[in-house]
């Protein structure tokens, strides 16, 4: 028997792989249901050291099906959902928008209906409430748009979504916070900035270059390179959702970042320095590879997260230093070349000539 159910939703994906790792490692007395439809970023390859643990489920669900989602809600009986799942490319989102609507918004009102039926139209199978039930959504810096050169995103900072993807994000968030503020659902939601770390997507920025500067090919920076993002290890990001869960305050909205702000062009110019070192190539060799390409449309300039609410309140703060963080990657990429080649076969090279107009 079971302490919790915990749903973690799109757990094959990048960041969500490590929320359910960590869970199900740290938590055995919680059973831990991964429910992710395995779309092209989604890859169950990424939880194989999990996948025979007696605490892990694997359901493959689509939460765009209302119907489907009932059912599982209805079968487990979670008293926590940890809401990852989503189309989370900003690039995709400027191609092809209406998924973004489908999975990030409607998959989400799915979801809070589903828990807001369970939770409060139901009594817990103890014969009790849902004392510990939780909703935690899992958002982005981006729903904030874009800073100049200072200043930088609190929970108060209004929302001013630039893109179809962070739209989407704005738009989830606000049902969630709606679903508190009407029915009383019990909720809490993060907004971190950008993550990186093992099994991250190769359509993202670090990922990109890694996988370009070993297989010698040009390394396609947006526009002059200076839009400016906040990076922070994804390890980090899935410990500040584990506290956020257990310890945040009901209705609250938390940030998470690294304090660590990095220009597109100079991350791509040190990724190429750490990659000449680790393959043992003559300095200078892979920044040949720099090429700027068209910047992307309604490309934000900077993003900058103020974590002082979640470092004062839950003590939270990065555990990995930049350094650390992006060498440990590296070798991870490294070491796993074909889980890299798996990924960037088949859909990705489409996508990859399309975006880039590059071989
Ligand atoms: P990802 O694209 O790597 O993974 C998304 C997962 O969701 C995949 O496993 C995919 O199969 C699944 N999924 C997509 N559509 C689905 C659907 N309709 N039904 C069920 N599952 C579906 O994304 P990520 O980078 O791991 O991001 C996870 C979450 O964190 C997202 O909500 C994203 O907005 C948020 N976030 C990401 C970052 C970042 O830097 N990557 C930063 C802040 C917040």
């Amino acid at each position: 028997m079971y302490q919790r159910t915990v749903f973690i939703t799109g757990g094959a994906g990048f960041i969500g792989s490590h929320v359910v790792r960590l869970f199900v490692n740290k938590y055995p007395n919680y059973k831990i249901v991964n429910l992710d439809a395995l779309t092209y970023a989604g890859n169950l390859e990424n939880l194989k050291d999990v996948e025979d643990k007696p605490n892990y489920v694997f359901e493959k669900i689509d939460i765009v099906d209302a119907v489907a989602v009932n059912e599982l809600f209805k079968k487990y009986q979670p008293d926590g959902v940890i809401h990852l799942a989503a189309e989370s490319h900003v690039d995709r989102s400027i191609h092809s928008p209406l998924d973004f609507v489908y999975t990030n918004v409607i998959g989400t009102v799915n979801l809070l209906n589903a828990a807001k039926d369970l939770w409060l139209g139901t009594t817990h199978p103890s014969g009790g409430t849902w004392e510990q039930a939780r909703f935690h959504h899992v958002s982005t810096d981006e729903v904030y748009g874009s800073l100049g050169e200072t200043g930088f995103f609190t929970e108060a900072t209004p929302y001013d979504p630039h893109s179809p993807y962070s739209a989407s994000k704005a738009a989830s968030d606000h049902f969630v916070k709606a679903y508190a503020d009407t029915y009383g659902l019990p909720i809490v939601i993060t907004n971190c900035s950008n993550n990186y770390g093992p099994n991250h997507f190769p359509e993202k920025l670090i990922p990109l270059m890694i996988h370009n500067i070993i297989h010698n090919k040009p390394l396609p920076v947006y526009g002059d390179g200076k839009n400016t993002r906040d990076w922070l290890y994804v390890i980090d990001h899935a410990r500040a959702i584990d506290l956020v869960f257990h310890k945040g305050r009901n209705g609250e909205k938390y940030n998470v970042g690294g304090f660590n702000e990095w220009k597109n062009i100079d991350l791509v110019k040190l990724l190429c320095k750490l990659m000449d070192e680790k393959l043992g190539r003559p300095a200078g060799t892979s920044e040949q590879l720099i090429t700027f390409v068209k910047d992307r449309p309604g490309h934000d300039l900077r993003y900058a997260i103020d974590a002082t609410k979640i470092h004062k309140e839950l003590g939270w703060s990065p555990s990995v230093t930049f350094e650390e963080g992006l060498s440990q990657t590296i070798d991870w990429f490294l070491n796993n070349q074909e889980w890299l080649n798996h990924v960037t076969s088949g859909e990705y090279q489409q996508y990859y000539k399309k975006q880039y107009n590059l071989d």
